[in-house]
């Protein structure tokens, strides 16, 4: 759809020219307070897999929807639980994005196939002029390639994803510099599945007690991407191809376990190309599942690239049945 380098438009003045190309399933990369987001219409599926391709991001991994206004959610999603309005209304606009059902007019691939949808409102109003003149909710994660840096700046986003995007609005560096928090707020107790911009301690003030979800490593795990239903039934261990194989499955990265006699292997890249690994990702653990295995047994791939990813999303396997 974009051809040559993107056009650059000052944040305040280039918004009907970049609501066009969002209406007419364009990618444009927009201002908000926490980074520069890369912004499909979140209502058309065609729109948001070019997100996907333009940042070479695993389809697995689901997109954040922006809206223009709080008062537009229940337009959106219906009603929704108790504390996520409370949270809503106490902190959007704002670096919070909050976890709803997934309504019928979002399309799956938005969500990477999860029955919930990530929903906030931008606290920079050039973004929410830019979504209120297009119409419909967008869709948009951080306007970068997958796995690289955060764009603050403009440029970042010029110099990281060149003519992937059509228009890039540019408001100057963003407020927050860093990704919203994100929390599941359906349940009993909230849930932070992301560290992000808004403060924890503003959340507890606010809403008392939550929970926050990390990962092993210390790091904020990226949530979301593996519930329940999307990890196997079949539990799941990570390590290497050591022992027989007996009735269990293997999940190879790119070779065979040289030894053993496993009921069922499945390859990811021969090539070892992270990518196409990731891509399979799923499939292959679909395929194992119905093989009817005792145990699947998961070789982490290099902890580099979409490698970080796929071994997030085995770890978060490995922990649910574990
Ligand atoms: P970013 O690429 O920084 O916009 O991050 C988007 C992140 O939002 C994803 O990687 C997920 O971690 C999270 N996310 C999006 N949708 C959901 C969802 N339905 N449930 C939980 N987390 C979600
Ligand atoms: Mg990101």
């Amino acid at each position: 759809m974009s051809t040559g380098s993107p056009r650059v438009l000052p944040a305040d003045r280039g918004i009907a020219e970049a609501a066009a190309v969002l209406r007419a399933g364009g990618l444009v990369a927009f201002p908000t307070e926490t980074v520069y987001g890369l912004g499909a219409n979140a209502l058309d599926a065609e729109a948001a897999a070019r997100i996907f391709a333009a940042k070479a991001r695993p389809s697995f991994d689901p997109l954040i929807s922006h809206l223009a206004d709080a008062a537009d959610l229940p337009g959106l999603v219906g009603p929704v639980p108790p504390a996520v309005a409370a949270l809503a209304e106490r902190f959007w606009p704002g670096p919070l994005t909050l976890i709803v059902d997934r309504p019928a007019a979002i399309p799956p691939i938005v969500t990477s196939g999860l029955d919930t949808m990530a929903v906030r409102v931008p606290d920079e109003p050039s973004a929410r002029a830019l979504i209120a003149a297009a119409g419909v909710p967008v869709a948009a994660p951080s306007a970068n390639r997958f796995g690289q840096l955060s764009p603050t700046r403009a440029e970042h986003v010029v110099a990281g994803l060149g003519d992937a995007v059509e228009v890039v609005l540019d408001g100057g560096p963003t407020r927050c510099g860093i990704e919203s928090t994100i929390v599941d707020a359906r349940g009993a107790r909230p849930v932070v599945l992301r560290l992000g911009a808004l403060p924890v301690e503003a959340l507890i003030e606010a809403v008392g007690p939550v929970e926050v979800r990390q990962g092993s490593s210390g790091q904020p795990v990226a949530p979301g991407t593996l519930a329940a239903h999307y990890a196997p039934r079949t539990p799941l261990r990570l390590g290497a191809a050591d022992g027989d194989g007996g009735r269990r499955g293997f999940l190879a990265f790119r070779e065979r376990p040289a030894a053993g006699d496993w009921a069922a292997v499945e390859v990811l890249s021969r090539e070892g190309d992270l990518t196409v690994a990731a891509a399979r990702l799923f499939d292959a653990l679909h395929r194992l599942d119905a093989a009817g295995v005792t145990e699947i047994v998961a070789e982490p791939v290099p902890e580099v690239g979409v490698g970080r990813a796929i071994n997030d999303r085995l770890r978060r396997a490995a922990a649910t049945w574990h």
